[in-house]
């Protein structure tokens, strides 16, 4: 029941009624152990703000993250650092997050030196290891992120996030702003770590195609709630929630035996901060009912690990 509510500015300007973007509603999700779980929605609806606070780097407002067991939302600053060594981030734009005046080597070396106890040479020989492992070799560890390709950064961006042995990563819009050859490269790449490694993934993207190719399940968020939630082939072969529809069929198919009619959402997601009543979707869905408008639709178990909340399905 995770709930992420920023405090808007200027209250005054609203009669001191205190006023909140509700970019994360009270969702609920478990992510096993050596799956992928995909996290799809359109931009601003509230995932990567969930993402980051897994690893509170934003602090959730309520509700509880578990992490082996443990609510780390209500620990100490100490007991975070063996929980950061375990949870590691992948970001859209690695060089954004790269120092260009350090080496590829002494970036990959950064997260060692900061929480391992590893000596000078083991590190060195660890940050060699790592650049074999995503791709790259001994030779891009004296060089300067400027001179690789994007994709190539994002293998540093990996080899970073796979330097402490971690055991769940979250992949926020890790192969975005990538070619979509490249893409697959990386997503390749992503999913042979996960099986030599035993690796966990959050993987988020607005991309449903690509939200496809590397989850076994996936989790579709609207305005910041999970509106759906299954398994990969039961959410494409049939998507339940009118959102989740409209989503897939504006998604280009391969296979013409699954094209579906296209479904045109009218308007843009409503602001956070006064959502629409009820089911948030209301404003935008082609199915409406009248109750829509005033109650909010619970997360109902349609078999086979298959979840949607909406009056549809009673
Ligand atoms: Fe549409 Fe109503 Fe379902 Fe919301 S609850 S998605 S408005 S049918
Ligand atoms: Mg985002």
């Amino acid at each position: 029941d995770l709930k992420i509510h920023f405090p808007m500015k200027n209250n005054i300007l609203f009669n001191k009624e205190k006023r909140f973007v509700k970019a994360v509603d009270g969702i609920s999700f478990v992510i096993h152990e050596n799956e992928t779980l995909g996290l799809v929605g359109e931009s601003g609806c509230g995932k990567s703000t969930t993402g980051k606070s897994l690893l509170r780097l934003i602090e959730p407002t309520a509700g509880e993250v578990i992490f082996e067991g443990k609510d780390i939302t209500k620990i100490s600053t100490r007991e975070m650092r063996d929980v950061y060594r375990n949870m590691q981030l992948i970001f859209q734009d690695p060089y954004a997050s790269l120092n260009p005046r350090k080496t590829v080597g002494k970036l990959i070396e950064e997260p060692l030196l900061i929480n391992s106890d590893l000596s000078p040479k083991d590190r060195l020989d660890r940050v060699y290891e790592l650049l074999d492992v995503v791709g790259l070799n001994a030779y891009h560890a004296n060089r300067y992120p400027h001179e690789f390709s994007g994709g190539q950064r994002q293998r540093v961006g990996i080899a970073r996030a796979l330097a402490l042995n971690p055991k769940l990563i979250i992949a926020d819009e890790a192969v975005s702003a990538l070619d979509v050859s490249i893409q697959s490269q990386i997503l390749n790449l992503l999913r042979k770590l996960q099986q030599s490694f035993g690796l966990t993934y959050l993987f988020i993207s607005h991309d449903l195609s690509v939200v496809k190719h590397i989850s076994d399940r996936i989790a579709v968020m609207y305005l910041g709630e999970i509106v759906e939630l299954g398994t990969k082939i039961g959410l494409y072969d049939k998507p339940l929630h009118p959102y989740t529809q409209a989503l897939l069929s504006a998604a280009p198919s391969i296979k013409s035996t699954n094209r579906r009619e296209r479904i045109v959402l009218e308007g843009d997601m409503p602001s956070p901060v006064s959502p629409p009543s009820g089911c948030k979707f209301h404003t935008r869905c082609f199915a409406k009912m009248p109750e829509c408008e005033l109650v909010r639709p619970q997360m109902r178990d349609m078999g086979d690990g298959h979840y949607v909340a909406c009056h549809l399905y009673k």
